[in-house]
Order: structure tokens, then C-alpha cells, then sequence
């Protein structure tokens, strides 16, 4: 994909502002916004929307799905990042791959599960033709976590379910945490850590409002 000047210029403005933005909502994390920075969102949305791509906005991506919006991706990747070194990541809801794309330039190795299998594939090429090989994509049903490599040293999730999944509490090593949303569409949903700090013992922090799709059961 090439693009001519003026819309590289408008791009270079465009994300200057947006780092702008996060800061003053409160991201400080460097390395974040370094990779907020230098990650072409308007490789992730449609031609349609290239325009939108850096402002501080979820956009649609097809089937009903949104990429987030950036301030939730700096927020999420920065809790996860601070809660302790970590390699092996577990993303639930690849969508378009933006996010996946920012955790794997953060992180070691990103697992990442999406139920739509046209959003995962066309992820998976985006993902590719950046370079990213880091990154495993799966077509599945994220509520089951991804057993064949866990534990994870972190597991993050782009959908709200009602309650947190057992499965992924599971597959998280001790000491390391899970960031999701948890509450249904339409009424308060709430970004939640929980640590694991024992075989059997979780402990759980409310971190705020958010508004995410539905994590749902089941593939397509
Ligand atoms: N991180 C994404 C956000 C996508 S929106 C991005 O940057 O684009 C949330 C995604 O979660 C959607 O693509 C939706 O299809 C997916 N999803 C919902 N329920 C799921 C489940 N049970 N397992 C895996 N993915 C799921």
C-alpha cells in the first residue's frame, strides 16, 4: 500500500496529536506511546476510515465488530506491561489485529484467539505483511482460553463477557494477571485485574468504566 506525501504528513500530525491526547488522559508509560506512535492504525481499518485512523476513537471493522479505541489499547497494555516482566502473552479477541500489533512489540510471543475466522485471517495477513513474527493467531472460542500453550505470563481480553471465564483465571502463572472487562453491553461494564496469587487464590481490582463488545460463545 503506498501513500503520497501529504497524506504521510497528515498521518505524522495526526499521531502527534493522539500521543498528545493519551497523555493528557493520564498514559505515561514511554514505551507505550512509543508503539502507540510508530503502529499505522490506518493499516487496521477499512480505506474508508483512514481519515479517522488516529483519532482517539473506536472504529468499526466489520461483523459488528470495533477496534478499540486508543486510549483502552494504552490503558490495557500499560496495566499489563507494569504488572511485572512478562513474555508469553494470551490476547482474547484479535479483531483486526491492532492491538495484537502492539503487544507484540512489547512482549516476547503474543497468542492471540478470535471467533470470527474473516477477522482472524485478514488479521493474520495484516500482521504478516508488517513483518510481525511474534504473533500466533487462532480461530476459536476464546472463552476456553488457548490450553495447548498456557500458562501465560499475562491475558488480555478485547471482549466483555458477563464473568470472568474460569478457563483463562486457569491459565495464567502465579503471580501474573488478567485484564478484562467484565459486565454486559448496553450497561456498566467495568476493566478488571485479577492477579493470581496462589494455585487457588485471585485477587481482583476494579479499574474503571469501559464499554466493549460482547465476548460470545461459540464460533463464526
Ligand atoms: N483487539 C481488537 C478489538 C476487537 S473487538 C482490535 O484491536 O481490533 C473484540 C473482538 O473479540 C471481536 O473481534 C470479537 O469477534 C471477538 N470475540 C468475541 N467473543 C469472542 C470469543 N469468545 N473468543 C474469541 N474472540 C471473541
Amino acid at each position: 500500500m503506498a501513500y503520497n506525501h501529504s497524506q504521510v504528513e497528515h498521518f505524522k500530525q495526526a499521531r502527534e496529536r493522539l500521543i498528545t491526547e493519551l497523555q493528557t488522559q493520564g498514559i505515561k508509560n514511554t514505551k507505550v506511546l512509543e508503539v502507540i506512535y510508530s503502529t499505522p492504525r490506518h493499516f487496521f481499518v477499512d480505506d474508508a476510515l483512514f481519515s479517522h485512523a488516529y483519532m482517539n476513537n473506536s472504529l468499526p471493522i466489520g461483523c459488528k465488530q470495533t477496534i478499540s479505541q486508543p486510549y483502552i489499547v494504552a490503558r490495557m497494555t500499560e496495566i499489563l506491561l507494569e504488572h511485572k516482566p512478562a513474555n508469553n502473552i494470551l490476547e482474547i479477541g484479535t479483531g483486526c489485529g491492532y492491538q495484537t500489533a502492539i503487544l507484540a512489540q512489547l512482549f516476547t510471543k503474543v497468542y492471540s484467539v478470535e471467533r470470527i475466522e474473516d477477522l482472524s485471517k485478514k488479521a493474520g495477513k495484516r500482521l504478516q505483511d508488517l513483518g510481525f513474527d511474534n504473533v500466533e493467531l487462532y480461530h476459536g472460542d476464546g472463552l476456553q482460553g488457548l490450553p495447548k500453550y498456557a500458562p501465560y505470563d499475562g491475558i488480555m481480553v478485547t471482549a466483555a463477557p458477563e464473568t470472568i471465564p474460569n478457563a483463562l483465571l486457569k491459565q495464567l502463572v502465579i503471580d501474573s494477571c488478567l485484564i478484562i472487562p467484565v459486565g454486559r453491553l448496553g450497561e456498566q461494564q467495568t476493566l478488571t485485574k485479577v492477579v493470581r496469587q496462589s494455585n487457588h487464590y485471585y485477587e481482583q481490582y476494579d479499574l474503571g468504566d469501559v464499554s466493549f463488545v460482547p465476548l460470545c460463545e461459540g464460533l463464526s
